[in-house]
């Protein structure tokens, strides 16, 4: 393809605002402006003239239909299509579409969950444009980006309290650029690049594991002779029929106006990575939401299956997504970028200690938000962060605060002073570049990434944490900052005081090892190692006070997201021990009896013609095999006994349960089905092996 032709293609679904710069009237143009920058509601008659243009639009490019696209609590995306035909008369239709259809749908959406929001009585919900994402065409429908809420304006998805998080950060911190002199700044907008892993198998081999069709990853499967030991994968020379894929996912996105940018080959055999050039913390969710389902669909066309599940398969590295994370202000700057000047210096250092502060007195909502039965096999597990949260600032920025902390002189090569004050501060490198690929928390020079997110996970709920904790930060250090007397002393004392009492969240050490573990208990530091665990805390008063002074989410918004996650921990469990128990009873028994039949008549058979023949190792193996029969047949059973228990005594209990002792047995059952494939011959085998799996794409 062409520069030309790219160019061309970029964005060329999207009505964007290029778009509506030519296609609405200069006074529709500019209120549809005025409310993406200042929020000012726009009237039904220009949200007319949108939606006619946008019907024209799309017309256009081929659509039929509109659709209000939400993102309710599943995680994945939501989309009700309507045709834009109205009967003209007896016999013609129009082509129609109102501004009160663009701004206002009511999905039936009594089938979504919603954590006890709605009451059955009062079903509905609705959906209610974001005007500050952009409509799209997706497979002949014209993509409305809408949030979606409960009748009494209770959020029933994950862009709501997203853009309420938005909306508090930029006003708190908006008040501490004031202070700082900064009159021009009108908003702070949070910026988001999400890295997204995923696996990519041949379709046919997946369509012979009923695990991965309805797990998404393999509950059984012995290791197979090579995984990932020789790290030849890694930014390897892409394979062909992955770099068509590559190249039709690339284009598909950049339809879609996303900005993919980065490709490459993960550790693992039939891994890959996609990153986009970051972009507003909103539009990041919305595309990152949509580059998953993409990633999908292009897949199949491939005859290939793509896997976004957390752990599909055991003993090589899982998949997880980097959510790289900034502020940055409408006149863009970057506030999390040292500056050349020492005022700007101060400011970095005040922006940069809220984060830690903020990371360090709320690791347990961070946690929260990247819990989920997927990421429980990842993290801590030496191939993604520990469940312990941390910030890795490197050692030049590290030496910076404890010189800040001890009141001490910083000498960077011999040459830089250090003194705290707006009118000499230190100097601060410029390219602390991180090579620390094992802290949750990085720095890396002007951005935080935040690695421990799981790979089929919405970023939304990580976003929201980072924002919220961030907001309230800066409305502690504002209070402050605006009372004080001698703005220049507050400002120093207030740095050194926040750096000193929450230095321990730093630690720019091996994250895999068990060192860290015991260390970062002596400093109090949460361990939150599964998901069951994690959301214990969940509703914990700091956490609903965090959220509610913030309208982000009200206490009973809160319980209901905590309900709707300890639900599906025990559903997606519950679903996966199904699964192993029916593979053990139709398939894996079946096959293996017949095998050890197989063995059995081998030895007769050669009984039968040498009565001396010494048959000890097909005797052996047909006593191995019976055993590790009975012993699966045993553990299966006594998982699908554990699964008749119901009688708990509240959600955290069951999802306790469900972590300690289901998935403990269906770890169990694993073990024993993985030996027997190890001695079971191949063509008996009913499922593709791991090798056949790994290595499916030629
Ligand atoms: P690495 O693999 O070293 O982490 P990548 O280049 O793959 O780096 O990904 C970095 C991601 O961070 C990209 O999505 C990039 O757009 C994003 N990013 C860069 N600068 C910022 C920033 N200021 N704020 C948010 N994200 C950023
Ligand atoms: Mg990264």
């Amino acid at each position: 393809m062409s520069d030309k032709k790219v160019t061309e293609l970029f964005g060329s679904m999207v009505f964007n605002e290029d778009v509506m710069r030519q296609r609405l009237s200069s006074q529709s143009y500019k209120a549809w402006k005025k409310c993406v920058t200042d929020g000012t509601p726009l009237e039904l008659s220009t949200a007319h003239e949108i939606a006619n243009a946008m019907k024209d639009w799309a017309i256009e490019k081929g659509a039929t239909h509109y659709t209000h696209w939400f993102q309710p609590m599943t995680g994945v995306t939501a989309e009700k299509h309507d045709s834009f035909i109205s009967p003209e008369d007896s016999s013609r239709v129009l082509m129609q579409f109102s501004g009160k259809e663009l701004v206002r749908g009511e999905p039936d959406a009594s089938s979504f969950p919603s954590g006890g929001l709605r009451a059955t009585f009062e079903a509905r919900g609705y959906t209610a444009w974001d005007p500050t994402a952009f409509a799209f065409i997706k497979d002949g429908s014209l993509c409305i980006p809408t949030i979606f809420c409960s009748y009494s304006g209770q959020a029933l998805d994950k862009k709501t309290p997203l853009l309420r998080s938005m909306d508090e950060l930029s006003r708190q911190a908006v008040r501490v650029l004031r202070l700082f002199g900064n009159t021009g700044v009108k908003k702070v907008i949070s910026q988001v690049g999400p890295e997204q892993e995923y696996f990519l198998i041949d379709k046919d081999v997946f369509n012979k594991r009923e695990d991965l069709i309805l797990t998404g990853r393999t509950l059984f499967g012995a290791k197979p002779p090579k995984g990932q030991e020789l790290e030849d994968h890694y930014f390897g020379t892409i394979k062909p029929r992955i770099a068509a894929y590559m190249r039709e996912l690339d284009e598909e996105l950049w339809k879609l106006g996303i900005l993919a940018k980065t490709k490459h080959n993960e550790v693992a055999p039939a891994q890959h990575e996609l990153a986009p050039i970051y972009s507003d913390a909103n539009t990041a969710c919305d595309h990152n939401q949509l580059t998953m389902e993409i990633m999908k669909k292009v897949a199949g066309r491939h005859n290939m299956v793509c896997l976004l599940h957390e752990k599909p398969f055991a003993g090589v590295n899982g998949s997880g997504k980097h959510n790289n994370w900034s502020l940055s202000t409408d006149t863009g700057m970057n506030l999390f970028r040292p500056g050349s000047t020492p005022s700007q210096n101060a400011q970095f250092l005040l922006f940069l200690s809220a984060f830690i502060k903020g990371v360090d007195e709320y690791q347990d909502i961070l946690r929260c938000s990247v819990a989920n039965p997927g990421n429980d096999h990842r993290l801590g597990a030496q191939e993604a962060p520990p469940a312990i949260l941390s910030i890795f600032l490197g050692d030049e920025l590290t030496a910076v605060m404890d010189s800040i902390i001890q009141g001490t002189e910083y000498v960077e090569h011999g040459k830089n002073n250090l003194s705290i004050g707006v009118d000499a501060l230190p100097y601060i490198p410029q390219d602390t570049t991180d090579r620390n690929r094992t802290s949750p928390l990085a720095f890396t020079g002007n951005k935080f990434e935040f690695r421990s997110l799981g790979s089929s996970q919405s970023i939304t709920g990580p976003n929201v944490a980072l924002n919220t904790i961030m907001a309230e930060e800066l409305q502690q250090f504002a209070d402050i900052l605006e009372k004080a007397d001698d703005f220049n002393a507050a400002l120093h004392d207030l740095i050194r005081d926040t750096l000193r009492d929450h230095q321990r969240i730093i630690f720019n050490g091996n994250g895999y090892e068990d060192a860290w573990v015991k260390e970062a208990e002596k400093r109090g530091l949460s361990n939150l190692s599964c998901t069951a665990d994690a959301l214990k805390t969940y509703l914990q008063p700091k956490h609903i006070e965090l959220f509610s002074k913030h309208n982000v989410f009200t206490e009973e918004e809160l319980a209901a997201r905590n309900e709707i996650h300890l639900e599906n921990y025990c559903e997606v469990i519950g679903i996966e021990a199904r699964t192993m128990i029916d593979m053990v009873n139709r398939s894996l028994f079946p096959a293996v009896s017949e095998f050890s039949g197989t063995v059995a008549s081998t030895i007769a058979a050669k009984k039968s013609v040498l009565s001396d023949l010494d048959c000890t190792m097909e005797e052996e193996l047909l006593r191995k095999l019976h055993r590790l029969m009975a012993q699966m047949v045993k553990r299966s059973e006594d998982l699908g006994h554990a699964l008749t228990n119901t009688g708990f005594a509240d959600a955290y209990e069951a999802a306790h349960y469900y972590k300690y002792t289901i998935f403990a047995a269906m770890e169990e059952l694993r073990k024993v089905v993985d030996e027997l494939e190890t001695i079971t011959s191949a063509e008996y085998w009913p499922y593709p092996s791991y090798t056949d799996l790994l290595f499916s794409i030629k």
